[in-house]
């Protein structure tokens, strides 16, 4: 289907993947616009299968939050082919509806999200989650011989602490959610 939203679309990305800075611009201007017009450019990219488009559609439509395209989205979701990697570049959309999801059902803060990570993820990277205004790191234990850091968070919205602990893979940083439930 040939409209002037695919065709937006196809021009970023046509852009030459090597001028990160100039896809940087692309998906700020996307993610501050508030017209109807940015949603529709980024489903279009979010749609495309482009391993490192369709990634930053997700989180820019995540960073966006608003859930009134989940639809489409999941529905984009269930189409996008699987493709060789080191992780599947699917999870990173499954991450923006849940994220939606979580905008949705009304809760100010992310605690529900980190609570399902079963084990290590990649998904919330508690640096991104303090600059999004979601939690504070209140304290960082390095454990400089094992090679990893606990970081000790608090939830700005409802209080739950939280420990996350990461893991330095070769390509990319895991991380860890407990909840801290004593007393200390
Ligand atoms: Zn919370």
């Amino acid at each position: 289907m040939t409209n002037k939203f695919s065709k937006m679309a196809e021009r970023i990305l046509s852009i030459d993947i090597e001028d990160q800075e100039k896809i940087d611009r692309v998906y700020d201007a996307l993610l501050k616009s508030s017209d109807s017009e940015s949603f529709r450019i980024l489903l279009e990219l979010l749609s495309s299968g482009d391993v490192i488009h369709t990634q930053k559609a997700a989180d820019t439509l995540a960073l966006k939050g608003d859930p009134k395209y989940l639809p489409e989205i999941k529905e984009i979701r269930e189409k996008l082919p699987a493709r060789p990697g080191l992780r599947d570049y699917r999870q990173t959309v499954d991450r923006a509806i849940e994220i939606l999801e979580n905008i949705r059902n009304r809760s100010k803060c992310r605690c529900n999200l980190y609570a399902l990570q079963n084990g290590y993820s990649n998904r919330y990277n508690p640096y991104e989650e303090q600059k999004e205004g979601f939690i504070s790191i209140v304290k960082e234990d390095v454990h400089e011989k094992e090679y990893y850091t606990d970081y000790y968070c608090r939830c700005n919205f409802c209080g739950r602490r939280w420990k996350v602990t990461d893991e330095i893979g070769y390509h990319y940083t895991l991380y860890k959610w407990e909840e801290i439930t004593d007393k200390e």
